[in-house]
């Protein structure tokens, strides 16, 4: 049987910086556990415009379609800016999204131990935490129609609709069900049904796939106000959170902040299962290119690392590798290393890039 096949798209900025920490680890798996991917790299962002005077060229596309998972850094930076909207760097990513059909953008928010005291909440509330946001992310009111700003009389009105069918909601229902099967099996759904029409449709349809398929996963409903203020007050009370696009960009935001740095934020995105059986995927850190960092030897690796172990979790179907790979982070962590951006004030020297990729290398070798 052929190995599985992963497409590295490193980007822009710090994306290649992190992508070579992450090579380390692919690299690791391959030697040490017998676990070989067949890689591919090609160029997505700015680094596509500079060589192709486009962002994701047609064959990078189809070469995304084709393999099993799609494992991207960041894309942009202040010298594209002034490109014409069409061809800026985040058109790449934002081709691939729509046209792979991501519908379901899974944000984990994990507070590593030795990160606790890093949060804004107090250490007993975030110390421990695990749990999982699912963003519908191809639907709603980013993408509904009718959409613009219009003259009506003598002032302008901006129009956007939310908007979602039965078939979308259901999907990322039975995403999130399935999730939660392979968790702590429990599931709250957000939405605003006590004011918006498309809020009713989503709990009624979510509760239907639950009734029907789960009925085994404990299934919660609260509108996503509420649920802002309760992930804030005790988010170990959750699970599996599952919501639409707009509510689910600022809730996983906020809830990903409760952990602490944004280079430590890993995501996937999946869509419809293929021939083979697993879903379509794209996996990246939640940060971008970080300009302002880019080149130094700054730039934490663990968010893009954490986004392989994703891979290795939802598409290679590696969850015990996953977690071998999730604990050589935590140990690392534990050691007392940090990068400059889990530095406190009066914190001690930094490690790199490159150090800190080591050390995690080395922490996988310590732990056979
Ligand atoms: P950013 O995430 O790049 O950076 C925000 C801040 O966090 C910066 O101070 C940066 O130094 C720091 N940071 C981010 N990742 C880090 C890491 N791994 N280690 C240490 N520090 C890290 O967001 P921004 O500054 O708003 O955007 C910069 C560029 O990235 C823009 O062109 C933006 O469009 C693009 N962007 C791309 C993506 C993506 O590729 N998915 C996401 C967000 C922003």
């Amino acid at each position: 049987m052929s190995n599985p096949s992963l497409l590295i798209l490193p980007g822009d900025g710090i994306g290649p910086e992190v992508m070579v920490e992450v090579r380390k680890v692919i690299n690791w798996f391959g030697a040490k556990r017998g676990l070989k991917f067949d890689v591919s790299e090609d160029l997505v962002g700015g680094a596509a415009y500079d060589a192709h005077g486009t962002p994701l060229t047609d064959e990078t596309m189809e070469k995304a379609q084709s393999v099993d998972a799609v494992l991207l850094g960041a894309v942009g930076g202040p010298k594209y800016d002034v490109l014409d909207f069409s061809v800026k760097p985040e058109r790449g990513l934002l081709r691939l999204r729509k046209e792979m059909d991501l519908y379901a953008n899974l944000r984990p928010a994990q507070c590593f131990d030795a990160l606790a005291d890093f949060s804004s909440l107090k250490k007993d509330v975030v110390a421990g935490l695990d749990i999982m946001i699912i963003r519908e992310l191809t639907s709603g009111i980013y993408f509904g129609e009718p959409r613009g700003i219009v003259q009506e009389g003598n002032e302008r009105v901006g129009i956007n609709t939310q908007r979602y069918t039965e078939s979308e909601i259901d999907r990322v229902a039975r995403s999130a069900f399935e999730l939660a099967r392979k968790r702590n099996n429990k599931v709250c759904s957000m939405e605003k049904a006590n004011v918006m029409e498309s809020g009713v449709l989503w709990r009624e349809v979510v509760q239907k796939v639950h009734d029907e398929d789960y009925p085994d996963v404990e299934l919660s409903h609260m509108y996503a106000d509420a649920g802002a203020m309760q992930l804030c007050r005790w988010p170990k009370q959750f699970d599996v959170i599952v919501t639409d696009n707009l509510f689910g960009d600022l809730l996983s935001d906020a809830a990903a902040m409760l952990t602490g740095s944004l280079g430590m934020l890993p995501s996937a995105s999946l869509g419809a299962p293929m021939a083979n059986g697993r879903p379509k995927a794209l996996y990246e850190p939640v940060h971008g290119s970080a300009p302002d960092i880019a080149g130094q030897g700054k730039a934490n690796p663990i968010a893009c690392i954490l986004s392989f172990a994703m891979a290795l979790r939802y598409s290679f179907d590696q969850g015990e590798e996953a977690t071998r790979l999730e604990q050589a982070v935590e140990k690392v962590l534990a050691d007392g290393l940090r990068t400059a951006d889990l530095l406190g004030e009066e914190g001690a020297q930094p490690v790199t890039t490159a150090e800190m990729g080591d050390a995690i290398v080395a922490a996988l070798d310590a732990g056979l």
